[in-house]
């Protein structure tokens, strides 16, 4: 079977798709003729218990292993076909795709399984660190609408960060303005981790929900990948530390 099918069926028997589709439902509710032409985003978070998924299915957890960026680009599109699914909405006719987004988010990482530490590599990678420092929360954009001043017909580009350089029409190669007012933010604070064995400390964007999990002192281990220098966490697991077991004396060991 074809691995994104099999992802479909993985998602169908845990539910997700259910899950999907109702909140694609509340996204339609929401819509309305004046909305549509602003192009809302549609996130989705998407949990994934990581230990579970290989051993239900090990190609689809190779794959998140190796690609999670194109695990993500599939789940996207299985969000979207559940859009789609709601076919006779009318309003349906002006949501693009680029409007919907999964945010994965990963549980019981196995440590095991993934190389630390690793540049110029696609799959996941993990960092153990205590967390020493922590910056202010400032605004990130996780969603940018981009239109043509030349009001060129369906020109315009949703892009799910900031570029560096303004994106050029597809039709007339003007540059795009963005429609700022059509930005959504979310929160992103720097966290330093001293990590082991290491002398050097890390630095690592931390955005959203995870932020909520920090506590300066305590040790984490952090699950992501990086594209382009640019690192993206999916999970920010607690460790904890074991208090030594009580010991007892040993029978006959003190005479
Ligand atoms: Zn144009």
């Amino acid at each position: 079977m074809e691995v994104r099918c099999e992802l479909l069926v993985y998602f169908e028997k845990k539910g997700y798709t259910v899950d999907m589709r109702n909140k694609c439902s509340e996204f339609l509710e929401d819509l309305s003729e004046k909305t549509i032409r602003r192009f809302p985003p549609l996130r989705y978070i998407c949990s994934i218990n990581v230990m579970e998924l290989l051993e239900e299915n090990p190609n689809l957890g190779t794959l998140l292993f190796a690609e999670p960026m194109e695990f993500i680009n599939m789940a996207d599109n299985i969000l979207y076909a559940c859009l789609r699914t709601y076919e006779q909405n009318p309003l349906l006719e002006s949501v693009r795709d680029s409007q919907v987004k999964i945010i994965l988010r990963l549980s019981s990482v196995p440590e095991l399984f993934v190389p630390t530490n690793q540049h110029h590599y696609n799959g996941l990678v993990t960092f153990k660190g205590m967390l020493i420092d922590i910056t202010k929360p400032v605004h990130y954009a996780f969603h940018t609408v981009w239109s043509c001043p030349e009001e060129c017909e369906d020109s315009e580009v949703i892009l799910h960060y900031l570029p560096e350089c303004a994106p050029k029409c597809c039709v007339c190669k003007s540059v795009l303005f963005e429609n700022s007012a059509l930005r959504r933010c979310g929160e992103e604070v720097k966290a330093i981790f001293t990590v082991e064995n290491d002398f050097l400390s890390k630095t690592l964007p931390i955005t959203d929900d995870l932020i909520l999990k920090l506590r300066l002192g305590n040790k984490y281990f952090l699950t992501g990948t990086v594209v382009k220098k640019k690192v993206y966490l999916f999970s920010v697991e607690e460790l904890q530390t074991l208090a030594a077991p009580l010991t007892a004396p040993i029978p006959g060991g003190n005479k």
